[in-house]
């Protein structure tokens, strides 16, 4: 009777817990998903190799169209591409986002939410928490068990491993620096179905309190900040936005981004859009470049999870030594000298 019931529903609340299911709300770009969103599909991977994994596409246009094509053979456990194609959603503003986020997971009724953590996940995450009535998990680093994660605090001097038991979805967003996208190839015939998302959500009335006005990005042909293999970083001890100018022919050659630390962009050396730290980005390359740097804790949180960090200063005690695989103890401006004449041209 009424007990076989109660042991009956307890057993499927079991077992929907075991077989998670992922909404990974991704980002795109000239027709692709975006690297911090296959990190997202990687952090679903790390909830369980069994997770059934929906990846969430927003906008209007062809690139929109192209980029749920690349979702829709991006992993292995993508089962399904959801694509609303609306122009409210073809800018990243969180209001009808937040709607949109909030309409599929009460269809779906997944069990985790993700996002990457770029500024998009920021603005996002605690907006459609709000409106779903759950905790976000910001930040996660590590994924131990699919509701125990590990995220930094303390500007990154200390790793916080916390326990999710709030109700369902566990939302949360991910460093992708943390999470290597896969890079195994797709069998051809693996291809997730794409549907479209119902967009009666849209006409509900909370959307239209913000509106995009423009973007303005500095036209580079050096690789992204946050993506970049490899990182030239200038701190005050660059002395000029003139002096700058050698650091970016030095990652000219070497293929790199250039960073900056707060002091030099405050300074007007650089704009801040390069800045690398606790409220600049997030970087974790294969080699990092620091000159003049001192290594103030909000800068090394930003960089300290680089593979190998090269740190030039003539201060023997500034604790970006502390960090650094190599350091030398030198005059910055000798040794990029040095450097540009010995590194021939890409
Ligand atoms: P300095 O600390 O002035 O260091 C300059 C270094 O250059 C010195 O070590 C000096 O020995 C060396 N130097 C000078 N001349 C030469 C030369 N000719 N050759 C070799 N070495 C030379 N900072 C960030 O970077 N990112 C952040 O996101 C960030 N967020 C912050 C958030 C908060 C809330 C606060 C309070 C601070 C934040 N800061 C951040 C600032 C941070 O505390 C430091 O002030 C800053 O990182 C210092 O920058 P710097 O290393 O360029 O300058």
């Amino acid at each position: 009777g009424g007990g076989g019931f109660r042991c009956g529903s307890r057993l499927l609340a079991q077992s929907l817990r075991r077989f998670a299911s992922t909404l990974v709300v991704a980002e795109h770009e000239g027709g692709l998903v975006k690297p911090s969103s296959l990190s997202a599909l990687a952090a679903a991977e790390a909830i369980g190799k069994d997770n059934k994994v929906s990846v969430l596409l927003g906008g209007s246009g062809p690139a929109l169209h192209k980029a749920a094509d690349h979702a829709a053979s991006s992993h292995p456990l993508v089962s399904e591409v959801l694509v609303a194609d609306a122009e409210a959603l073809a800018h990243p503003l969180a209001e009808p986002w937040a709607e949109l986020l909030r309409s599929v997971q009460q269809k779906g009724g997944y069990s985790h939410v993700i996002t990457s953590s770029a500024s998009f996940g920021k603005n996002l995450l605690p907006r459609a928490a709000a409106l779903l009535d759950v905790s976000p998990v910001t930040d996660v680093t590590a994924i131990t068990e699919p509701r125990v994660f590990v995220r930094p605090i303390y500007a990154g001097n200390a790793l916080c491993t916390v326990k999710y038991t709030g109700e369902d979805p566990c939302m949360m967003s991910i460093r992708s620096t943390s999470f290597s996208p896969t890079t195994d190839a797709m069998s051809e015939s693996k291809v997730a179905p794409i549907t479209q998302v119902d967009l009666s959500f849209l006409s509900e009335g909370t959307i239209g309190k913000s509106t995009w006005v423009n973007l303005t990005s500095q036209d580079t042909e050096r690789p992204d900040l946050a993506n970049a293999r490899v990182v030239v970083t200038g701190g005050r001890g660059l002395k000029s936005a003139e002096n700058f100018k050698l650091l970016e022919q030095l990652a000219e050659k070497l293929g790199a981004a250039v960073g900056a630390t707060r002091a030099a962009v405050d300074a007007g050396y650089v704009p801040n859009d390069l800045q690398v730290g606790q409220t600049g980005k997030i970087v974790a390359p294969e080699l990092y470049m620091a000159f003049g740097v001192s290594g103030a804790i909000q800068h090394l949180a930003g960089m300290r999870d680089s593979k190998v960090i090269v740190a030039v200063n003539k201060d023997a005690d500034a604790p970006i030594f502390q960090v650094a695989d190599y350091g030398l103890i030198a005059d910055l401006f000798e040794v990029l000298d040095e450097l540009l004449k010995k590194i021939p041209e890409k």
